[in-house]
């Protein structure tokens, strides 16, 4: 169209339509440089931070080089203060002090940091038919087919009666063995293929495969399950009753690589919602507070509905909220209510990228699309918004402002058509206490499957989101 004047139509579309289109027909050679080492960062974190514990040990290490201290071993804070507080091991806390008084409102960034998984049982080791297994427990909502026949990895902790703790990672090196849960060859599988998809593995046969030689002597039973024992008792100075007290993880031994010729995606297992925490956390590391105290959760027990002490749901939060009043010098009673009804929070967790293999769960106009940006949810629930927490239009209003100011792409998205099903996160535990809140994060395909998928222009609009909202909100 060079050189002919638009038309008042074609003028007007520019003008009042809101175009949704990809965020890479907008970048710069040099945006997609910075793009792409920001993702390379991201993938070296998640390949050695797949469980929460290791994501909180990670996290820790990185808060403690850019001088950030432990809030239990400060009497006093100040403005420009950074603090942490790690509830055990498994989720933590961390704050920027900002110019303003705690009471006038926090911006918060909450993500969580576990993943869908499959968990041992305690009662775990057993041999059958010349084979040694570790028996199982899933973890959050998965499609137990999909964890069948890929290799997997063990991380987690032994803890003896002594309180001795073992850190057990095998899977993870090269040089280490993996593990893997097996399925039927199709040739012997016409009844389970004829069974329903959410069927045809059962919950309870996800028995994990860990070895087939036996000790050597007759007068032992079960010799491979001997041998196993030996092993780890050689190696960790263990015995069968400590797996009584072992909190032990099986995730995909994959790395998180990238993807496609053009490499602008990144599949890597746990993004949902190490993604947003490792934006979430990022952000809070660069960013430049200055007014308002910035706040950063990374939250456990998320996909189990963030019950337990390690949970979004459990009084910890608050009792750090409690710590900073304290020791900023100004606490009163009550003081803590007030300072929730004038913060503000993105929950920062993944939506649903639009994938057009399953385009009939997605309504097109409301789905959120890879490459577009970071995806908002208003509301969250199942059937008519049930359960849901639904964000007020005055703070979508405001965020509108920020984002549009710096020029960040977002997008506004459900989950997924009407009754087609639902989902929940943390927002409405804080939307309770009296915080305004959204849900945004990085839309995924194949959300909770081994190997999950997210844009790199995304994971980096996230990223820009939740530090513009520390410094500006
Ligand atoms: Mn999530
Ligand atoms: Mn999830």
């Amino acid at each position: 169209m060079e050189g002919k004047e638009k038309t008042e139509g074609k003028r007007l579309e520019e003008e009042l339509f809101n175009k949704k289109k990809s965020g890479w027909e907008r970048t710069t050679d040099e945006d997609k440089k910075i793009i792409f080492k920001f993702s390379d960062e991201y993938m070296e974190f998640l390949n050695r931070s797949k469980t929460e514990r290791e994501f909180v040990k990670s996290a820790k290490e990185v808060l403690d080089r850019n001088g950030y201290k432990d809030i239990n071993t400060l009497d006093k804070i100040n403005p420009g203060d950074k603090v942490y507080y790690i509830n055990r091991e498994k989720s933590m806390y961390i704050a920027v002090i900002g110019n303003k008084k705690l009471e006038e409102g926090l911006n918060l960034v909450g993500a969580h940091i576990d993943s869908p998984r499959i968990d041992l049982r305690p009662n775990a080791l057993y041999e059958d038919s010349h084979f040694a297994y570790f028996d199982t427990h899933y973890y959050g909502g998965i499609k137990t087919y999909q964890w069948t026949t890929i290799p997997l990895s063990m991380h987690g902790v032994i803890v003896k009666p002594d309180g001795e703790k073992i850190s057990v990672n095998i899977g993870e090196n090269e040089g280490d063995p993996i593990f893997t849960i097996t399925d039927l060859l199709p040739h012997l599988a016409k009844e389970q293929m004829q069974k329903k998809l959410g069927e045809g593995v059962n919950g309870e046969d996800l028995n994990l495969l860990i070895g087939n030689m036996p000790f050597n002597d007759e007068a032992v039973g079960e010799k491979v399950k001997l041998n196993i024992m030996k092993i780890l008792n050689e190696k960790y100075g263990i015995k069968e009753a400590d797996f009584l007290s072992a909190e032990i993880e099986l995730v995909p031994a994959f790395k998180a690589r990238s993807l496609g010729f053009d490499e602008s995606m990144v599949a890597g297992y746990g993004q949902d919602d190490k993604v947003c925490a490792y934006t979430s956390l990022r952000a809070i590391l660069e960013a430049n507070v200055q007014d308002k105290t910035a706040v950063c959760i990374l939250s456990d027990k998320e996909e189990v509905g963030s019950m337990g002490n390690t949970g979004m749901e459990s009084q910890v939060f608050d009792y750090f909220i409690s710590e900073l009043l304290n020791k900023s010098g100004d606490n009163r009673p009550n003081l803590i209510n007030k300072v929730f009804c004038n913060s503000s929070m993105l929950s920062a967790d993944v939506g649903t990228a639009f994938d057009p293999i399953y385009a009939s769960v997605s309504d097109r106009n409301n789905a959120a699309f890879a490459s577009f940006g970071i995806a908002f949810d208003k509301y969250t629930g199942i059937k008519g918004k049930s359960g849901g927490s639904d964000a007020n239009a005055e703070f979508i209003g405001k965020l509108r402002g920020i984002l549009e100011k710096n020029n960040i792409q977002y997008q506004l998205s459900e989950i997924g058509k009407i009754d087609a099903g639902g989902g929940g996160t943390i927002a409405y535990i804080l939307a309770n206490k009296g915080v305004e809140v959204i849900d945004c994060g990085v839309p995924v395909l194949s959300m909770h499957a081994p190997y999950e998928v997210t844009s790199k222009y995304d994971v980096y609009e996230a990223y820009r989101t939740y530090k513009v909202f520390f410094e500006e909100a």
